[in-house]
């Protein structure tokens, strides 16, 4: 086993709740000694941890659908791992895990912990360590069971996703065409759109940053949209419900365009849109199919050996990087999947 009682670790720690965007200065960065794990407990080295735009949501105070990350805790982060001091018979030290191991470089797990820390070990045969964070790992579950078990597509159907060249809406899309439907992204700038159909075969891409978004609707969905995978709210979620075929659905997975709002969040002015096309609009959270990520994680491996499923990471280095690594969600910088990498493998 690895002497772990010379090893020091890095953390970055929630310093205060932010107002607006979280800067540098919501953050603390701490170093601690790294503790040896007790009966039944692992240590785990980080390789890389995803940054999400949830995270914006847990540093607020008040109800959600988890609790929200302390003052002064270490910041909540999915990482993928290597064991490098086990006292648990299911993990080695070597082995390759996934687990909610926060923004530090060590990440001691203890028994009691595992199942709330969704500790399992990676199959590196099913896809790279990077994959495991994206169409394998948390955003793929996102995409998957949102698309598959909300959004309920039928052959022939019009999708529409936005943030489509992100982490969940590469895979959302992906996964329409699979089904046999028409994809529409909406995505920010030219070369994601060029992107998500020309590298992800989408039918077709509206760039809302270069404006008209109604009329891009209008010109790709000519028979209206029959479901809406949700990732941004505000006046796009708008300008889709205005655009709706009878029976629509959508998947409100998240409102990336109202988390750092300063002023109240922006609902959706057409709802009126839903009655006149017997629609309906359905929150999700991902957390809530834990029991079936390994369905979810079978078929879409098989498309991505197949080759029906490609995926792009936008990996940032280094730990302390990670204030300005997570604003690049915000400011739509991420292209692909945002991983900050913290080790080599
Ligand atoms: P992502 O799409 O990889 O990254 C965020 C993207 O959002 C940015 O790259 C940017 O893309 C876009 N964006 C940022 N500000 C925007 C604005 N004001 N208006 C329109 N687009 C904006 O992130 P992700 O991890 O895949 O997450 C996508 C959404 O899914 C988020 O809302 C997230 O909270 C949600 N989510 C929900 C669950 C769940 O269980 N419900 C789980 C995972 C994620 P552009 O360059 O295209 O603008």
């Amino acid at each position: 086993m690895t002497t772990t009682t010379a090893l020091t670790n890095h953390q970055v720690r929630l310093a205060k709740r932010p107002t607006g965007l979280p800067t540098r200065d919501v953050w603390s960065f701490t170093t601690e000694p790294v503790r040896e794990p007790a009966d039944g407990g692992v240590l785990v080295r980080n390789l890389a941890i995803s940054l999400d735009p949830a995270m914006r949501g847990w540093m607020n105070e008040g109800k959600s659908y988890i609790e929200p990350v302390g003052i002064g805790d270490v910041m909540r982060a999915g990482g993928i791992a290597r064991v490098v001091a086990s006292k648990n018979p299911q993990f080695k030290e070597g082995d390759l895990v996934s687990a909610a191991t926060g923004a530090q470089e060590y990440a001691l797990i203890e028994a009691a912990q595992a199942r709330k820390a969704g500790l399992f070990k990676i199959d590196q045969r099913l896809g790279t360590p990077n994959q495991w964070l994206n169409v394998l790992g948390m955003p793929g579950m996102t995409a998957y069971f949102g698309l598959l078990d909300v959004g309920q597509p039928k052959p022939g159907d019009t999708v529409v996703v936005s943030g489509a060249a992100g982490a969940v809406g590469q895979t959302v899309g992906q996964l329409a065409k699979v089904k046999g439907c028409r994809v529409v992204g909406i995505a920010g700038g030219p070369a994601k759109c060029e992107w998500v159909v020309n590298e992800l075969g989408f039918d077709a891409c509206i760039d809302y940053k270069a404006g008209n978004v109604r009329q891009g609707l209008k010109d790709h969905c000519p028979k209206g949209v029959d479901v809406y995978f949700d990732n941004v709210g505000g006046e796009i979620l708008d300008h889709v419900l205005a655009k709706l075929a009878r029976g629509a659905r959508i998947v409100i997975c998240g409102a990336i365009s109202q988390y750092n709002n300063m002023e109240a969040v922006q609902g959706p002015k057409n709802y009126m849109s839903l009655l006149v096309n017997r629609a309906r609009m359905e929150g999700m959270v991902v957390f809530d199919y834990v029991d079936r990520f390994p369905q979810a994680v079978g078929e879409l491996a098989g498309y991505l050996k197949d080759g029906r499923m490609k995926s792009r990471e936008d990996v940032v280095s280094g730990l302390d990087n990670f204030p300005e690594a997570l604003l690049k969600l915000f400011k739509g910088e991420n292209f692909g999947k945002l991983v900050l990498k913290i080790a080599d493998a």
